[in-house]
């Protein structure tokens, strides 16, 4: 057995029932094989033994009221897998599928994303089982009030800083933010991102997981000597990470023929209207089949896949994977020629060594969607000197940490010789920085 299979058993036999982040670690190891070969110092410092097990794993009770008066009991989760390189850093997640599974498989795709950006971030992941679908506002802070009444204990603006993912967005921080500072007494603007922008969040944060994906994309595709000019684009999902992508593609020339919910989809041969679906799902938090309402000739379409769809760009922008064998050979046979991944591991291993193996350039997660984090450390930049920078200075540094990350798991999968293999690409460049700086603190 080899030394890094060993690692893959190991982990799987001391956290049983966690197949998420089995996944994770497994689809990360079996691409750095070759980078333990050339530096046996990785091997010798532990450094993979010691990233599989996280610095720090909190879980707590989430009391609260609902709006009938009945006491509800969630459960939180924080994990700060690695702090290597900065602070711990990463979002938090409200749905009920979050279990310790979810969270670490997370905080570990985080790890490596964030090393990406090249800015001084280290990796976390948070959330709860709480499900914020049909909630009252009154309920969403009373929860977010009693989360954060635990967790402000293991948060601060050096030592980790949580930020939003699926089910919590500005609303959802801006109460969290409240409870925060509350309870510390001080404005500490710099521990929570994704802020409103008059209490220290930054102009194109909301924009910029979006943004960044079509960044990525469109980068990846110039190089292999694509336009993204008339391509279709079929995006599953309909939150911020799937709005915003709509609007960049969009913008870029585009059409983005189809979105969903966890419902349906909503398909427009004439393309997608961004104002519109913008207003139904950001500002009045409706179903996405209200589309159909304003431009009758769209379909409404339920039970079934939104990868049925012929499309030329897929851009997973929902929930892990999404994307699976079978969708992937779908993809393949409707000529699909690149897949963007939005979501974290929207597609499954198996998908993935498909894709790779039909030269379907495929965008992994971890490079592609790191726009918003990397954002999130331009807010905290913001924070500690006190200024708000302009929408356009914040869209031009992710422009260029956006092409740098393209470049950089470009220039690592080529040295490793697998050119145009992002994904292996975009593990190596990550792992490496990481565990450089684990290897310069010692153990
Ligand atoms: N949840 C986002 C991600 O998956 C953003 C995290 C952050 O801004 O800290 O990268």
């Amino acid at each position: 057995m080899t030394y890094l299979q060993k690692i893959i058993d190991d982990v799987k036999q001391k956290n049983p029932n966690e197949p998420e982040f089995h996944q994770a670690i497994e689809e990360i190891l079996t691409s750095i094989e070759p980078v333990l070969k050339s530096n046996p110092q990785i091997v010798k410092a532990k450094v993979v033994e010691r990233l599989v097990e996280p610095e720090r794993q909190i879980m707590f009770r989430v009391p609260w009221v609902d709006a009938s008066g009945e006491l509800q009991i969630n459960r939180g989760f924080r994990v700060q897998l690695n702090s290597a390189i900065g602070p711990y850093k990463g979002g938090l997640r409200f749905h009920p599928s979050v279990n310790l599974s979810v969270v670490k498989f997370l905080a570990f795709e985080q790890t490596f994303k964030n090393a990406l950006t090249g800015l001084s971030i280290g990796g976390a992941k948070g959330g709860s089982d709480f499900n914020p679908k049909g909630k009252s506002d009154l309920e969403i802070m009373s929860f977010c009030q009693s989360f954060m009444t635990e967790l402000y204990r293991h948060i601060g603006q050096h030592i980790d800083i949580p930020a939003g993912d699926l089910g919590v967005g500005e609303r959802e921080i801006g109460y969290l933010y409240g409870q925060y500072k509350r309870i510390s007494n001080s404005f500490e603007a710099g521990t929570l991102t994704g802020k409103g922008l008059s209490y220290g969040g930054s102009l194109a944060r909301k924009e910029a997981t979006g943004f960044g994906l079509l960044y990525f994309v469109n980068e990846m595709l110039k190089n292999h000597g694509h336009s993204i000019v008339g391509k279709k684009v079929v995006i599953s999902g309909s939150g911020n990470v799937a709005l915003y992508s709509c609007k960049k593609a969009i913008e870029l020339g585009a059409t983005v023929i189809a979105m969903s919910d966890s419902n349906g989809y909503v398909y427009d041969k004439n393309g997608i209207d961004f104002d519109t679906i913008h207003r139904i799902k950001e500002i009045e938090r409706k179903r996405i089949s209200e589309y159909v309402n304003f431009y009758p000739e769209a379909e409404y379409v339920e039970n079934k896949r939104i990868w049925d769809l012929q499309c030329d760009i897929a851009l997973p922008c929902a929930m892990q994977n999404d994307i699976d064998l079978k969708t992937a050979e779908t993809l393949i046979s409707n000529g699909c020629i690149a897949v963007g991944e939005g979501a974290n591991m929207p597609t499954t291993n198996e998908a993935i060594n498909l894709l790779i193996s039909k030269n379907i350039l495929l965008a992994p997660a971890k490079a592609a969607n790191a726009g918003g984090v990397a954002t999130s450390a331009l807010e905290m930049a913001q924070n500690s000197s006190r200024m708000s920078w302009t929408f356009e200075k914040v869209d031009n540094i992710l422009k260029d940490i956006m092409k740098n990350i393209y470049d950089e798991s470009s220039k690592a999968a080529n040295e490793y010789g697998q050119p145009g293999n992002y994904v292996m690409g975009a593990n190596i460049a990550g792992f490496t920085k990481v565990a450089n700086a684990m290897i310069a603190f010692g153990a």
